[in-house]
């Protein structure tokens, strides 16, 4: 059958032109199946949306009971259609009951044609809200998309991509292919620039160790392209079959928020911020320089950055606490590093828990040579021990971490040069400085043992310095759910990690001293362990990082939001009115009947803007400890939770640190006191500031080619233009149009009722 007559005669895709028509087929794929076959399983992420050209196919859904066929698709049906919306996995098998083609539709096609033909995009959009509808009503469809949800982060990605990650330092470059999570190939160039400078490869067919020709960079990179691309040694035949190529970069500055697609201007932002890190920004900088010459032009290069998960980092957080003009004319904040192995272990242990990283409390503990802590709410790092350089927070192999800034000042005093005190505290300080023998935990744990005081010394400040870190970050987090260690001392040390827990079961951490000896189970896909006793409150585990396999993880993801952000350019017109929104009470059906009495019924005094929702008659007074802010409307229907909203100003107002959250994610959350007119509660959780968001139905999401829970950057033209950033975006059928800030935000912004914003770019997409 010919595959445009098919697409020309389905109901979403008609209202396609022609041209549109073909440039879909150009960018599609078909497959034959024989009956039996898997076209899509449950738990694998989509990446496109399929047509049944001929054929019939069942679908089977996983929601725990062993099941009938749960509906069929029948030839000229669309499947998969509801990813594109929410990102979701496959929450179903679909398997072939005879013979049938399908026709594969990249996402990133289709939302590029949805973008400008608002005819179809109307179209899908009333499937969309049907099939969204509907799972609202089916527990079974619900079931089965948790669990899908499970099995795709479990599931190892197949695809046979190959992404080339390079880590270039000062005397070094670091580099490994991988294929889907395979590393297939990587190796170390090491003592760049010196005579005895050294190749070590390690490919598919076994290790190789050669001298390296040449004297810089620009030879070890050739060497290196041409090792993973030798018949001997390499694993690609061509260097045209990298899907891309990942650099680590350590500084984004306040630029970058996340991993970014490579050119000019990104090149010269890098060069902007290199005097932040100044032994680090310049030599990636060359890395991606010389790729650019010695690769094909097709290969698209990604910056990965150290600092970027560390962007939501609260103000109150980052800022250090000197004249604030001053910091801002010259970025000086804390801006953190170790991101990118910070936000790995956080997903990797979440995954390994059975529990997405949005719904834990996590302190992750990057013990190497460089070691950072950081502390991870609802799956943003909200602080982190290093600063506006890695000099700062836990004792280091040779760098000081925390120290008096009056120290420096009187080391100059003393007459110190200003290089001389960089040496010191970078290279002669730390674990080696306090032992006066070695920045190596290894051998100190090893002197320690036979007695040598200035290695115990060591071990102890290194050890009390960390757990000083847990201790605050639990504090500053109001509660922990996971402790995770990592890097060479947290990944392989028992005793250091066994000497920071010691003693904090009153804070609910208790070691199995059994579980933390014995080693990582290998061979059975075990990405890490858990140390605790069935005991201890906080789950605490070592997870190995593997920083090139993240940043190879971070390409990929890169290069898919890339695609999309290109197609919000062409909306960007597209206003966004904004609503201010004023603190607001959610209440349950419990606390109705206890703050107004038994039998009570919420009575509605204004329908709101959002279909189904309206603001009551009835009001609450919360009463925080430090104070009370009265007469805080009630928004109905009520909900399955309560759930206060308030702004910044209202939380100092009450004495409470509130977390940003998206609304009905209050787990952990703090409480407060509801005043009544029948009685007063006491909620132990609840209050929350929330995230700033933007509403909108699946019609304006296809329009902006965006999904839900897609986090993006907003510009607002008033007196002066804004952007804000890490707005989260919620797609649900029938919801209007709207971008939520709170009074605060407003009020700092300048802007009034009835301004609009307009979505400049996703900055996040999970
Ligand atoms: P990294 O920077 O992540 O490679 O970590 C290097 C640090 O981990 C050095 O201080 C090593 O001595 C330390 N390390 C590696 N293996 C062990 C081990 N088995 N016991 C203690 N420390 C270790």
């Amino acid at each position: 059958m010919d595959i445009k007559k098919v697409l020309e005669a389905n109901e979403v895709l008609k209202g396609f032109d022609e041209e549109a028509l073909n440039r879909l087929i150009h960018d599609s794929f078909e497959e034959e199946y024989s009956a039996g076959q898997v076209l899509v399983s449950h738990g694998q992420q989509m990446t496109f949306v399929g047509i049944l050209v001929s054929g019939r196919a069942e679908v089977f859904i996983d929601s725990g009971k062993k099941s009938a066929p749960y509906g069929a698709i029948e030839a000229g049906q669309l499947f998969g259609e509801i990813s594109l919306l929410t990102g979701e996995p496959a929450m179903a098998d679909i398997i072939a009951c005879e013979s049938s083609r399908v026709i594969h539709i990249p996402h990133e096609s289709l939302t590029r044609e949805m973008g400008s033909n608002p005819l179809a995009a109307r179209g899908l959009a009333r499937l969309l809200k049907e099939r969204l509808l509907a799972r609202d009503d089916r527990p079974d469809e619900q079931t089965a998309m948790a669990r899908a949800r499970a099995a795709s982060a479990r599931r190892d990605d197949s695809s046979t991509d190959a992404v080339l990650v390079i880590n270039v330092g000062s005397s070094s470059v670091k580099y490994a292919v991988f294929s889907g999570k395979e590393r297939v190939t990587g190796g170390l160039v090491e003592r760049i620039g010196q005579s005895d400078a050294l190749i070590r490869h390690r490919g598919p067919a076994g290790k190789m160790e050669q001298p390296l020709e040449g004297d810089n960079h620009e030879a070890a990179l050739k060497k290196v392209l041409g090792l993973i691309t030798s018949p001997e040694y390499g694993a690609l035949d061509r260097l045209e079959q990298l899907t891309a190529v990942g650099h680590r970069v350590v500084h984004g500055g306040v630029r970058f928020s996340e991993s970014v697609l490579i050119d000019d201007n990104v090149m010269s932002e890098i060069a902007r911020v290199s005097d932040l890190a100044p032994l680090h920004n310049p030599v990636n900088l060359l890395g991606i320089e010389i790729c650019k010459r010695l690769l094909p032009p097709g290969v698209p290069q990604v910056a990965v950055f150290d600092t970027a998960f560390h962007a939501t980092i609260p103000e109150h957080v980052h800022r250090y606490a000197i004249p604030r003009d001053f910091a801002d004319d010259n970025q000086l904040r804390r801006f953190g590093f170790h991101g990118t192995s910070h936000k790995y272990v956080t997903q990797t242990a979440a995954a390994f828990l059975g529990e997405a990283p949005h719904v834990l409390k996590i302190i992750s503990c990057h013990l190497g040579n460089g070691a950072s802590v950081t502390a991870i709410d609802h799956g943003r790092s909200v602080d982190t021990s290093m600063g506006l350089t890695p000099l700062e927070g836990l004792i280091m192999g040779t760098r000081s971490g925390d120290l008096d800034p009056g120290l420096i000042l009187h080391l100059f005093s003393k007459g110190k040069s200003t290089k001389e005190v960089e040496t010191m505290l970078n290279k002669e300080s730390g674990l080696k400085g306090l032992s006066g023998l070695s920045g190596d935990m290894r051998e100190l744990e090893k002197a320690a043992d036979a007695g040598h005081t200035g290695a115990l010394l060591a071990v102890q400040s290194f050890c009390y310095r960390v757990r000083k870190y847990v201790g605050a970050y639990m504090a500053s987090m109001s509660g922990l759910d996971v402790l995770v260690f990592t890097a060479g001392i947290g990944e392989n040390s028992a005793g250091i990690r066994s000497r920071i827990c010691h003693g904090l079961s009153c804070l609910g951490i208790e070691i199995d001293d059994e579980k933390n000896r014995s080693p990582i189970p290998v061979g059975q896909g075990a990405a890490a362990k858990i140390i605790s006793s069935e005991e201890s409150r906080v789950v605490v585990m070592v997870v190995p990082t593997d920083e090139e396999s993240a940043i190879a993880l971070e390409t990929r993801h890169t290069l898919n939001r890339g695609g999309v952000s290109d197609i919000l350019t062409a909306r960007r017109d597209k206003p966004v009115p904004i609503g201010i929104s004023a603190h607001h009470v959610h209440l349950c059906k419990e606390h109705v009947e206890a703050l107004f009495g038994a039998g009570h019924k919420l009575t509605p005094r204004n329908e709101l803007k959002q279909k189904g929702y309206f603001a009551c008659e009835e009001v609450v007074n919360l009463v925080g400890p430090k104070g009370r802010v009265d007469r805080v409307r009630i928004l109905g229907p009520e909900r399955p939770v309560t759930q206060v909203e308030i702004s910044r100003t209202e939380e100092f107002k009450l004495g409470i640190d509130a977390p940003i959250r998206a609304s009905g994610d209050v787990k952990n959350s703090p409480g407060v006191i509801l005043e009544g007119p029948n009685t007063s509660i006491t909620l132990e959780e609840g209050v929350i500031c929330a995230y700033r968001h933007i509403h909108m139905s699946p019609e304006d999401a296809l329009a902006f080619g965006i999904r839900d829970k897609d986090v993006v950057r907003a510009n607002v033209e008033g007196e002066r233009s804004l952007i804000f950033g890490d707005v989260l975006v919620r797609v649900y059928p029938g919801w209007f149009l709207e971008m939520h800030i709170d009074t605060d935000e407003a009020n700092a912004a300048e802007v009034s009722p009835g301004m609009t914003a307009t979505i400049e770019s996703i900055q996040k997409r999970a």
